[in-house]
């Protein structure tokens, strides 16, 4: 029975990317985890097919997919790499999106096509040491000196941020007083006004997230994505984009842990029957299956609302969010349970997916603030969105 929100077209793409992953991703997931291992080999070959900015049209570079399209790219790459599937849904939805709506056209013609190739690695570069949820208080500052900005600060847990040619960072153009209403949106290259530190993180292994400090950068006006202090608009329409992303991250996690249980349960024997023929194992299962197409519904409801323009997209981009990343949470601890022992291991798949699942409840806004939002939109209605 066909997905009522996929096309052929989409399910021809999950092919391709299965394809793909078995043959260059499989190999190299146990040196990312273990290693912390950075593959920018494999950045440049998911830019080379088009996997690593689905949404970007042809002419700067990509396939042109629509958002359902990388929904189903990030949620089969992250069946075999939640990593890449996390790097792909930043570049793509946080940072691809920017760029394609706010951006110039000399950022779109001369930036977007090196992103989307995988010769440029991107990075977005919001939060920071003072502050994650609360983006509108951020500290770092861009300013005006001889007609160029200058801009000094420190970002924090920023994906691919060791390795990034090119930043997409939100600065201060005016006073913390101001908030939201003084935030700017700028291109920034990596020189050597831009210092790094790799960051030891519990999972999503080989992300290369770092610290990243920003000494007298100094960029023009042409180098500002959107305009001057709308730069947090920006930052919360790439955030509502990114909410979908990274619940198809949790869809392709789940799946990866699912196939991974049901295997294990009809293979292992316990008490001289496969555990599969245990009641309990069965629910397990069931219920893990259950919350796994609940997820996906809602997930590719949200894109599809996206890809009609519909504004509601963002009441599913939250819900989706909030499930999904507790959703992945449940599901890998439940898959290391059915596992056993083995579960324990860094050899099974479940391991490194309960703890890869974990960030899906703090990055791109955490839990807390999807019900902050939700809450909103129940007492207050849905928040404007320029599509
Ligand atoms: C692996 C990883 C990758 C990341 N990648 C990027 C990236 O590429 N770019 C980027 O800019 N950022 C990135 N982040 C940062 C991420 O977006 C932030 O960590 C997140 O937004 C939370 O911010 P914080 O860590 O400052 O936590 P805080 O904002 O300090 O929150 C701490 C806790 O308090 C809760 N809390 C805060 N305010 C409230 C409230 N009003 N009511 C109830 N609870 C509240 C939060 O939900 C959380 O549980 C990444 C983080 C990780 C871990």
């Amino acid at each position: 029975m066909p997905d009522p929100f996929l096309t052929d077209e989409h399910q021809l793409v999950r092919n391709s990317v299965r394809e793909f992953s078995e043959r260059y991703v499989v190999p190299i997931t146990r040196k990312m985890d273990i290693e912390d291992y950075y593959p920018r080999d494999l950045i440049r070959e998911l830019g080379k097919q088009g996997f690593l900015t689905p949404s970007v049209p042809p002419e700067y570079g990509g396939p042109g997919l629509d958002l359902r399209g990388s929904v189903v790219v990030v949620e089969e790459l992250s069946r075999y790499s939640p990593t890449l599937g996390f790097i792909v849904e930043i570049v793509n939805d946080n940072i691809a999106y920017a760029l394609m709506k706010y951006g110039t056209d000399r950022q779109r013609e001369e930036v977007l096509p090196k992103i989307a190739s995988g010769e440029w690695v991107a990075s977005y570069a919001l939060t920071e040491p003072c502050c994650g949820s609360d983006a509108a208080a951020i500290e770092t500052r861009a300013e005006r000196r001889g007609g160029e900005w200058v801009i000094n600060g420190r970002k924090i847990y920023i994906t691919q941020g060791a390795y990034a040619d090119v930043y997409l960072l939100f600065a201060r153009t005016g006073p913390k007083e101001a908030r939201h209403r003084a935030v700017t949106a700028f291109l920034v290259r990596r020189s050597n006004c831009v210092e790094v530190s790799k960051l030891d993180m519990m999972g999503m292994r080989g992300a290369g997230e770092a610290e990243v400090k920003f000494n007298d950068c100094v960029v023009g006006d042409d180098d500002i994505v959107g305009k001057l202090n709308e730069g947090f608009k920006i930052a919360m329409i790439t955030l509502d984009l990114a909410r979908i992303g990274i619940s198809a991250v949790a869809l392709g996690l789940s799946q990866g842990v699912l196939d991974e249980a049901l295997q294990w349960a009809r293979s292992r024997v316990a008490f001289d029957r496969p555990l599969i023929d245990w009641e309990w194992i069965q629910f397990q299962l069931a219920d893990m299956s259950a919350k796994l197409e609940l997820g996906r519904t809602i997930t590719y409801r949200a894109a599809w609302h996206f890809d009609n323009k519909d504004p509601v997209f963002v009441k599913y981009a939250t819900l989706a969010k909030l499930y999904t990343a507790q959703m992945a949470v449940e599901i890998s601890r439940d898959g290391v349970q059915i596992l056993g022992g083995f579960g324990y291991t860094k050899e099974s798949f479940a391991e490194r997916a309960y703890r890869d699942a974990k960030v899906l409840e703090i990055a791109e806004g955490t839990n807390e603030v999807q019900r902050i939002l939700l809450f909103r939109m129940l007492t207050r209605g849905l928040p404007e969105v320029e599509l």
